[in-house]
């Protein structure tokens, strides 16, 4: 699987109004499935909760067309794993003083039971069956005038996979969100800031972001982004980076679904991912991370992923094993880690993961470079956590891909890890010049043959 969870976040902070920000926000998450959706306003009088079972056109309905001037709001599209599609388990989960605290989670708070259990025997009353809502009331009991701290330390208390974001009452103009192995991303822009599961809810407004990594708490205001480490409370920067998707990738431009349009962008992204990376016969992957030298002392080559990603690393072996005549092995990242697995420093670990945060291969990723291999993650998301665990990217140059079933994040896999094939073969001299020529040529006219 690419990702545990499929529903969306949004929240906002600016100078517009808040309401149409956070629906467009979720139409554009709207892809990846849910069954219910809400928003949370800050109101001048305070929080004003709106909830629906269903469409998004039912929670505009629900919405109607009450004049809102909130800047500050969440929003969310919850796919139920923990208690029924109902309006009281849709999301934001307010704490029991309703108008005070509410919540936003994607993802599993695996010890919900634990955690509820005691919040109920401290006076805590619940409201939905939802494993999201103890960690409305976790805030809420650490709060004593400082929402940052107290998204600190309830984030210390929770066990799981999840992302989520809190908006209190008295803090007007601020969100604390946290992630645990689940996608966050910040979206900065001139006097408003967006946080969201996915860089597509607000790519049409910015497209400078940047990426927490597990164990912060972020803060957002108007005027940028505070980060700290959940643990120590220490205060860090992450790095901004500018994403090279356009807006067109999160719209379907006349294409029936995002799926068919993902197929006629293969040319491009072939094309865009192959780009400067040849030149006048000479490859440059810098992205591997490794000398010629290096890359002649190579012995063997193992490739781990899962789902589609996978079968990209299947076909690629073809073609290393073809031109490079380098052994290489390929596993279902998951299996692999469970099996004990026998690595040494001449061996180059390839992970392929689309949006660079399927668990089972950030987890084999981390384990190979602890055994000492080098490690090569090949992903489309600029920033995402297996880029972290790895000691060098590849990038596929695909823009969003919005559909569930990857096609041209497939195509573009494949293309690197032809690169990646030749590159070694122009090292290591295992293709006479001509032939190398000849395919690198292919290559370069594959986009047109495609299209
Ligand atoms: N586990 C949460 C719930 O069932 C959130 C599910 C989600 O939308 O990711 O409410």
């Amino acid at each position: 699987m690419e990702e545990k969870v499929v529903c969306g976040i949004i929240g906002y902070i600016g100078r517009q109004p808040v309401l149409p920000v956070l629906l467009d926000g979720l139409r554009r998450l709207e892809y990846r499935g849910y069954d219910s959706a809400g928003v949370a306003l800050l109101e001048d009088d305070g929080l004003r909760y709106v909830r629906a079972v269903g469409n998004l056109q039912n929670l505009k309905r629900e919405a109607g067309d009450a004049s809102s001037t909130a800047t500050t709001g969440l929003g969310h599209t919850r796919w139920a794993t923990h208690g029924g599609v109902t309006v009281a388990n849709a999301h934001p989960l307010a704490a029991e003083e309703v108008e005070s605290l509410a919540v936003v989670l994607n993802g599993i708070v695996e010890n919900y039971r634990e955690l509820r259990e005691s919040l109920v025997e401290r006076g805590h009353v619940f409201t939905s069956e939802t494993d999201a809502e103890t960690v409305t009331h976790l805030i809420e009991e650490h709060y004593d005038g400082d929402l940052l701290e107290a998204v600190r330390l309830a984030y210390g208390e929770l066990e799981g996979h999840f992302a989520f974001v809190a908006i209190h009452r008295d803090h007007p103009g601020q969100l604390v969100g946290a992630r645990l192995q689940c996608p966050m991303v910040i979206g900065l822009a001139e006097g408003e800031t967006f946080l969201a599961s996915n860089a597509a809810a607000f790519l049409r407004e910015t497209r400078d972001v940047q990426f927490p990594e597990d164990g912060d708490v972020v803060s957002i205001d108007a005027a940028g982004v505070a980060v700290v480490r959940a643990d120590t409370g220490e205060l860090v920067e992450r790095e901004t980076m500018t994403l090279d998707w356009d807006d067109e990738g999160a719209e379907k431009g006349g294409f029936e679904t995002f799926m068919l349009k993902e197929i006629y962008e293969q040319p491009l992204a072939v094309a865009e991912t192959i780009g400067d990376r040849v030149r006048k016969g000479r490859l440059q992957l810098e992205g591997l991370g490794m000398d010629d030298d290096e890359l002649r002392h190579l012995r063997r080559i193992v490739i781990l992923a899962a789902g589609t990603a996978y079968h990209a690393g299947v076909a690629g072996r073809y073609a290393i094993e073809e031109w490079a005549r380098v052994p290489v092995e390929h596993d279902i990242a998951s299996e692999w880690i469970y099996r004990n697995p026998v690595l040494d420093h001449d061996t180059l670990v390839i992970g392929i993961s689309q949006s660079g945060e399927t668990r089972d291969t950030i987890e084999a990723m981390k384990l190979a470079r602890e055994m000492g291999a080098h490690t090569v993650a090949i992903t489309n998301m600029m920033g995402s956590q297996i880029t972290r665990e790895v000691d060098s990217v590849l990038y596929t140059r695909c823009g969003v891909e919005m559909a569930v079933a990857a096609s041209k994040t497939f195509t573009g896999q494949l293309s690197l890890l032809f690169l990646v094939a030749l590159k070694l073969a122009q090292v290591r001299e295992t293709l006479p010049i001509e032939e190398l020529t000849f395919i690198l040529d292919a290559l370069y006219k594959l986009p047109d043959k495609i299209q």
